[in-house]
C-alpha cells in the first residue's frame, strides 16, 4: 500500500523524489508517459536473453513496416536519435567509408533544407550528425519556387516537422513532389504525434522517405525509444550508422528489452480502443473546467480537436476582468505542492491548460481541487 503521495515507485520514493501529477502531456521533463502492464512486461521478460542483435532489429523492422506501410522499419533511441539517422542515413548512404567519416561530411551532400517555422531545438540532431541546415520560406515568390530555388546540389534532404505552432502552407504532399521531382528525399518529425493512430500510416502514404515517431509519448513505450520507419534503402542506411556499428549515431543506443517494449507498446497501440480513451480524457476536462465555472474573469473551455492541443484540454482563459492571481503565478503554487502539479500555461495569451493525456484515473479530481482554491 503506497501512501497518497508516494511516487509510486519504491526507488524513487527511497531517492526522496516528490509525486508529480502530468498535467501538461508526454513531457521528458517529467518522464515522458506510463508504460501499461503489457509493456513493462516485455520489457522485464526481454531483460535477462541473449541475441542476435542485427536479427532482432530486422524482425522488429518488419514489424513497424507492417504498422505504417513503410517499405521497412527499425527502433530508434528516441525520435531525437531518429533525426540523427536520418541525417546520417541521407548523407553517408550505406558507404562503410562515409559512415566512420561522419560528422565530417566532407566529398557529401549535407544540406537538410528546413522551412523557415519549422526550426526548432531539436534540429541539433541533425547537425550532430555532420549536416547543415538551410533556411527556406521567407524569400519571395510562393512556397513552391522558394522550395525549388532552394534544392541545389549540395542539398541532402529536406526536413519536414510535425508539431504545434509549426504549420506549413505547403502540404507534406506538395513538398514531396517538389522534392522527388529533384532525386531528393524528404524526411520527417512526427515524434509527438501519435495518438491519432492514423498518422503511423499518413506520413508514408503521403510519399516521406524517413518518418520518425517518440516511442515514449502517446505510444507509451519507454521514454529511450522511438520508431523510423521508411524507404527499405535509407532505413538500412539508418541502421548502419546507428549502435551496435561504430558510427556517429553509437552513443544512441536501444537495447534489446527497450525494442522488446516498444513493440508491445506498438501492438497495443493499433488494437486499442482510441475512441474510448478519447471520451475518458473528456470527462476528465470537464470535471476540470467544472470548477472554473460562474466565476468573474474566468472563461473556461474543453477545446478538443485543435491541432495545437494534445487531446481534449481543459483550458481556462484569464479575462479582463480576472482580479486573482496570474495563470503563471498559479503554475508555480501547484507545482511547488506536494504531490507537484504540473499544469501549462500562455500557448494562446493568457491561459492554463490541463492536457489530460498523462493523467490516470482519480488524479483529475486533484487537479481540479487544487485549481478551485487557487481560483476562490
Ligand atoms: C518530443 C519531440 C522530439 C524528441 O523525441 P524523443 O523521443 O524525446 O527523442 C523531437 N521532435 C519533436 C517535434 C518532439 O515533439
Amino acid at each position: 500500500m503506497t501512501s497518497a503521495n508516494s511516487t509510486g515507485s519504491a526507488q524513487f520514493d527511497g531517492l526522496g523524489l516528490k509525486r508529480v501529477i502530468n498535467g501538461r502531456s508526454w513531457v521528458t521533463i517529467l518522464g515522458g508517459s506510463r508504460m501499461p502492464e503489457e509493456v513493462q512486461h516485455a520489457m522485464a521478460d526481454a531483460a535477462n536473453t541473449f541475441i542476435d542483435f542485427h536479427e532482432l532489429n530486422k524482425r522488429a523492422g518488419e514489424v513497424i513496416a507492417q504498422y505504417t506501410g513503410a517499405e521497412a522499419g527499425l527502433v530508434v533511441a528516441g525520435a531525437s536519435a531518429g533525426l540523427l539517422v536520418q541525417a546520417a542515413a541521407v548523407m553517408a548512404g550505406q558507404d562503410p567509408e562515409r559512415i566512420l567519416q561522419l560528422p565530417d561530411t566532407t566529398g557529401m551532400k549535407d544540406e537538410i533544407l528546413i522551412f523557415e517555422n519549422h526550426r526548432f531545438g531539436f534540429e541539433i540532431c541533425y547537425r550532430t550528425a555532420g549536416a547543415t541546415l538551410k533556411e527556406w520560406g521567407k524569400g519571395e515568390g510562393s512556397l513552391a519556387e522558394q522550395l525549388t530555388a532552394a534544392i541545389d546540389e549540395k542539398t541532402a534532404a529536406v526536413a519536414y516537422v510535425f508539431s504545434p505552432w509549426m504549420s506549413c502552407d505547403l502540404s507534406l504532399r506538395e513538398v514531396v513532389a517538389i522534392a522527388h521531382a529533384r532525386d531528393v528525399p524528404v524526411i520527417v518529425d512526427g515524434a509527438a504525434m501519435l495518438p491519432p493512430a492514423d498518422n503511423l500510416t499518413r506520413y508514408i502514404a503521403d510519399g516521406a522517405d524517413l518518418v520518425t515517431f517518440s516511442g515514449g509519448k502517446g505510444l507509451r513505450g519507454p521514454q529511450s525509444t522511438g520508431i523510423l520507419a521508411g524507404r527499405a534503402d535509407l532505413v538500412e542506411a539508418a541502421r548502419l550508422n546507428m549502435s551496435p556499428h561504430a558510427s556517429v549515431g553509437r552513443g544512441s543506443k536501444v537495447a534489446k528489452e527497450e525494442i522488446a517494449a516498444v513493440l508491445a507498446a506498438l501492438n497495443r497501440f493499433v488494437s486499442m480502443d482510441h475512441e474510448a480513451e478519447w471520451a475518458t480524457w473528456r470527462g476528465w476536462s470537464e470535471s476540470i473546467t467544472a470548477v472554473g465555472k460562474g466565476i468573474k474573469g474566468l472563461r473556461p473551455v474543453i477545446e478538443d480537436g485543435d491541432p495545437n492541443r494534445q487531446g481534449p484540454t481543459a483550458v481556462f482563459y484569464f479575462e479582463e476582468d480576472w482580479g486573482g492571481p496570474s495563470s503563471k503565478e498559479i503554475q508555480d503554487v501547484l507545482s511547488a505542492g506536494d504531490p507537484s502539479i504540473h499544469v501549462g500555461v500562455g500557448s494562446y495569451g493568457d491561459e492554463l491548460y490541463v492536457s489530460p493525456v498523462a493523467l490516470e484515473q482519480g488524479e483529475a479530481e486533484l487537479v481540479a481541487e487544487a485549481l478551485r482554491e487557487q481560483f476562490t
